[in-house]
């Protein structure tokens, strides 16, 4: 089936301490929001990708990728949440929809290709996750001492991207967000709907940048991805 991407890109990317937004710094000569589009349009079934950008930006229209027919841009708003739903807005009104950060630039078409595949099983959609590796810690009140340990079996590491019925989760999104909702992922307005969105295993390398020290890790899983 034909399905719709939104990526919101409209960050600062204030942690980065860069001189740009997070998704303008360069992998090999491209920026990571040209990687994150190619990783999405990979998919034949991706036709086209909804942009999501800052009022004030000035780079991605002098990108070589803003004139694909397949990219649309949209005005993004002050939280992610609300860059996504102005994406969500201007995909229309049936099928599915993708959700992917422009800061995700490793995805693997497998994962991709596995996260595409529960819309023939699901009716709620689902995300790709990676399951935590490390002994997990609840920290007490104020996290100076140890409160418990966390069973690490239940828990997972949400990725992007998410891949949802697009009704469903612009109802969700319009919801959660007129109810003031902590929402830092699509699943979560989900979730605050009472629903229970699928976890589909995934690469642990499909990293967001956030810091400085991410954009190595990203050339070097980069680099092995598409050797
Ligand atoms: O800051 P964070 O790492 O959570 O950003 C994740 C993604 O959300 C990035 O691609 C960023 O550009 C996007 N974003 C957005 N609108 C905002 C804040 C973040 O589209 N107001």
């Amino acid at each position: 089936p034909e399905v719709i991407a939104v990526l919101p890109a409209a960050g600062i990317g204030s942690r980065m301490q860069a001189e740009c937004p997070k998704q303008y710094l360069t992998i090999g000569g491209k920026t990571l929001i040209e990687h994150s589009i190619r990783a999405l349009l990979h998919s034949s079934n991706v036709t086209k990708v909804i942009v999501a950008l800052s009022p004030h930006d000035t780079q991605f229209r002098q990108l070589p990728v803003a004139s694909d027919p397949r990219i649309q841009l949209v005005t993004g708003g002050n939280e992610r949440a609300e860059s996504v739903m102005a994406g969500l807005e201007a995909a229309g009104d049936h099928g599915w929809v993708l959700v992917h950060d422009a800061a995700r630039p490793c995805l693997h078409p497998d994962d991709l290709t596995n996260l595409l595949a529960i819309s023939a099983i699901s009716k709620i959609g689902g995300i790709l996750a990676a399951p935590v590796r490390d002994t997990m810690k609840r920290g007490e009140p104020g996290a100076h001492a140890i409160s418990h340990t966390v069973d690490r079996q239940e828990l997972w590491h949400a990725l992007t991207p998410q891949f949802f019925p697009l009704e469903l989760l612009k109802t969700c999104l319009r919801r959660a967000l007129n109810e003031g909702a902590v929402v830092t992922d699509e699943a979560s307005a989900m979730e605050y709907c009472g629903f229970h969105p699928m976890l589909i295993p995934a690469r642990a390398d499909n990293i967001k940048v956030t810091r400085p020290e991410d954009l190595a890790l990203a050339e070097f899983y980069l680099t092995r991805l598409y050797q």
